[in-house]
């Protein structure tokens, strides 16, 4: 069997250069947890391995026009330790931070939670919610894009040969908003979701819903933005009625598989009632209660 080379660029340049020159298929490496166990059971056997660690900018965490831009290789640890992204967007820490068990956190990053395209993975639908986007740098020089629009399918993503995501932003938090994730497992604890809700809103001085965004996770193949629901809760007072319309617009975009953790019914009812949950936390978190 051929070697698996390692390179450890320190600037995003240096990446790029890594990743175009590579002979055969190449792998970024953010905290490998991920990566390393698709190596270990041989589902992955890439030519070249570029850890993406020691590039500064992919670790860091800093304010831009009011919103965060956020390294993509930064861990849940380190996000969940940043206390002014955890008060502005709580639902975006609280998906990450959910995953796996504490080692976990100190490695598993934001870019190698979406890049792995898993449908349920955890911090995918809070980012959506939250109209989070990617600066992807490669070959042709560097671009943006929705976090929504990177992942086409099960493992999939809409990454070129050799671009990978830089950072992430998260926009300035608008006054009277907030936002929130909440996933089911069968589990209390390191398990994969049965289904994943991130919700974002905002209100104005009388409570209403001026805008409101709405994702599901692990009920498709990839992450949803469910515009219907987000739609549902705007110009209302997120009340009873809106949480229904909400819940039932969450229902009709679920195209869930049917599996041991859930079937397809399980999966659909709970995506309505988890995402209403979340709103109300949404909610409760925009009104400072
Ligand atoms: C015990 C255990 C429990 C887990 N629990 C959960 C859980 O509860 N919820 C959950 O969602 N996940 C869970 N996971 C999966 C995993 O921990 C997460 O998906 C994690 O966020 C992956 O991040 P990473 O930095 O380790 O990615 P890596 O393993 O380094 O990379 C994952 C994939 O993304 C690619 N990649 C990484 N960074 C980038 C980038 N910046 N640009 C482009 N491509 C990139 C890699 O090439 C690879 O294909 C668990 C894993 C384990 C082992």
């Amino acid at each position: 069997m051929s070697e698996i080379q390692f390179a450890t660029p320190q600037t995003v340049k240096e990446a790029v250069k890594c990743l175009a020159g590579a002979k055969g298929k190449a792998r970024v490496l953010a905290g490998g947890t991920d990566l390393l166990v698709q190596l270990r059971a041989g589902f992955v056997r890439p030519g070249l391995i570029v850890d993406i660690k020691h590039i500064p900018e992919l670790r860091k965490v800093k304010r831009e026009d009011g919103g965060f831009r956020i390294g993509a290789a930064v861990s849940g640890a380190e996000l969940g330790a940043n206390a002014a992204v955890k008060k502005a967007w709580p639902g975006v820490v609280e998906g990450l931070e959910l995953i796996g068990s504490t080692q976990i956190q100190g490695r598993a990053s934001l870019g190698g939670n979406l890049c792995n395209g898993s449908p349920a993975a955890d911090s995918v639908p809070a980012l959506i919610a939250a109209a989070a986007t990617c600066h992807i740098a490669g070959p042709k020089g560097t671009r943006e894009a929705k976090v929504e629009d990177i992942v086409s399918g099960p493992g999939k993503t809409t990454l070129k040969p050799g671009e990978f995501v830089v950072s992430f932003f998260l926009p300035k938090r608008p006054k009277r908003s907030g936002d929130a994730y909440l996933r089911l497992i069968p589990r209390t604890e390191m398990d994969i979701a049965v289904v994943g809700a991130g919700v974002s809103l905002a209100l104005d001085s009388k409570g209403v819903c001026t805008e409101a965004r709405v994702a599901l996770g692990a009920v498709a193949p990839k992450a949803v933005l469910v515009k219907a629901a987000g739609k549902a809760l705007v110009g209302t007072k997120v009340d009873d009625a809106a949480l229904e319309a909400m819940a039932a617009a969450c229902r009709d975009a679920c195209k869930p598989i049917d599996d041991k953790r859930g079937t397809v019914a399980y999966r659909t009812k709970v995506a309505g009632v988890l995402a209403q949950r979340a709103a109300r936390i949404a909610l409760a978190r925009a009104t400072g209660e």
